[in-house]
């Protein structure tokens, strides 16, 4: 491998960007003998033979632009040519890359964004609304996965002509399905929520239901409190949504929450009989029990470490992955503390205000850290979907989220990788959002219609084990 000189990316970033690369081919020592990299402000080399030419780029900041392929278009962050071909092989066997996509995947891959970036929403989250995804309109679109087709394309070409093997893999023969559930409310009848329902009837606090239904609520509360819990809560529905993922062949992982000074955090205790028991049946029934970070854990080690130890305590498992609560994510410190806190895997990352790949990748992958320099060793597990972006956040209807399932899975078909969905089970109540759960039943069984590999956060890191 010859270095010539590289400005953005060091050689460990280029590393980085090819070990991503290595998800979607068995590599061969006869293609990477052969890789040359050059700054783009060098002449280019000279007499090269059979070599494969990664230009770099000199800038700092993404400047993009659109390029054809194969009848498709495609934005390259960092262009190097008015070119539109991504690559050539010269008479001398050896294959020139036209544009810098090393650099461009290594942007959205890194989360270098949004470390570059200022949070602006009201929490400190980096949103959607400032993104880049925005600016150029490619949220939908896993961008990384493109580049490395067109990268491996590139080498296919390659091997034909040197007489050398070349094989492809991909991580799900269809699309593997992580679907999973956030726990941060389990009592639609709690005390407190309705006294604050009693409060909105009288117009001291803001309501965004009419009075008919704080009434229709009300009295279900009433009815609730006064069974002793015979009649039950509508978020207290965990058999009927484990039993309907049983049905259809399904597991999927569940994120615990704990209690937090606030009210924005947990309300229920690891350690009641109820929440006990119900992480029990889960553990029993093949699905995963992971930790759900409050908003302090996000940069506090020690606290999340003693989160995570509570929830090991009561589900006799130590949990191996995590999603913070409200999505909310400081990059790269949200990452250090997790790892810190020995968690294997994160699934927060999509973008709370809107759906689609935050780093622009369908595929599991490791985030870079920035202060020293390498990858980090815990695995990002890509969100792609969590209902309340859609629902509240785009303000759409659930129509328009099937339509934009449709579309992340259509990605994550044609690279054999992840579709991530979130739906909380307090999400799931007729009552306030009537019909929601005739139709989450049937987005699964359309889900599940499209032969997905359902798999929970736990099982894909053994899969990644073997990969
Ligand atoms: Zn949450």
């Amino acid at each position: 491998m010859l270095i010539f000189v590289a400005m953005l990316l060091s050689k460990n970033r280029i590393d980085y960007v090819l070990a991503h690369l290595g998800q979607h081919w068995l590599s061969n020592k006869g293609v990477e003998e052969a890789f040359v990299f050059v700054a783009s402000n060098r002449p280019s080399p000279e007499g090269l033979k059979a070599k494969i030419v990664f230009p770099l780029s000199l800038e700092d900041q993404p400047g993009p632009q659109t390029i054809c392929f194969e009848g498709e278009e495609l934005l390259v962050l960092y262009p190097l040519s008015s070119d539109s071909d991504p690559f050539e092989l010269d008479a001398q066997g050896t294959l020139w890359f036209r544009h810098d996509f090393l650099s461009s995947a290594f942007y959205l891959l890194s989360g270098m964004q949004e470390v570059q970036a200022k949070p602006q929403d009201a929490f400190g989250r980096f949103s959607y609304q400032q993104s880049i995804q925005k600016a150029y309109n490619f949220v939908n679109k896993p961008l990384v996965n493109y580049y490395f087709e067109l990268i491996l394309k590139g080498f296919m070409v390659y091997c034909e002509r040197h007489g050398l093997s070349f094989q492809r893999q991909r991580l799900f023969e269809h699309f593997g399905f992580l679907l999973s559930h956030d726990v941060d409310r389990v009592a639609f009848h709690h005390p407190r929520l309705m006294a604050y329902r009693v409060l909105q009837l009288l117009g001291l606090k803001p309501s965004n239901v009419g009075k008919t239904v704080l009434l229709q609520h009300l009295r279900a509360g009433l009815r609730h409190q006064l069974s002793f819990g015979a009649v039950s809560d509508p978020w207290w529905n965990f058999s009927w949504m484990t039993a309907l993922e049983k049905k259809l062949g399904l597991r999927s992982t569940f994120f615990f929450l704990s209690r937090e000074e606030g009210q924005r955090n947990a309300w229920y205790r690891f350690n009641s009989r109820k929440i006990k028991n119900l992480i029990t049946d889960l553990n029993t029934d093949g699905f995963e029990v992971s930790l759900h970070g409050t908003f302090r854990s996000v940069d506090d080690p020690d606290r999340l470490l003693k989160q995570k130890q509570a929830l090991a305590k009561v589900s006799g498992l130590e949990p191996l992955g995590i999603r913070q609560h409200f999505l909310l994510f400081k990059h790269p410190t949200t990452f250090r503390v997790q790892e810190t806190a020995g968690l294997a895997y994160d699934s927060t990352l999509s973008f709370h205000d809107h759906d689609g790949f935050r780093n622009a990748y369908c595929y599991p992958f490791h985030p870079y850290d920035f202060e020293n320099d390498r990858a980090f060793t815990i695995w990002e597990f890509p969100l792609v979907m969590m209902e309340v972006s859609v629902l509240q956040y785009r303000g759409l209807g659930l129509d328009d989220l099937a339509d934009a399932a449709n579309r992340h899975i259509d990605e994550a078909l044609r690279f054999g990788g992840l579709f991530g969905l979130l739906w909380h089970n307090c999400r799931l109540n007729d009552l306030e959002y009537p019909g929601v759960q005739l139709f989450y039943e049937q987005l699964l069984e359309r889900i599940v219609a499209k032969s997905p590999q359902s798999i929970t956060g736990s099982a894909l890191l053994h899969c990644l084990d073997t990969f």
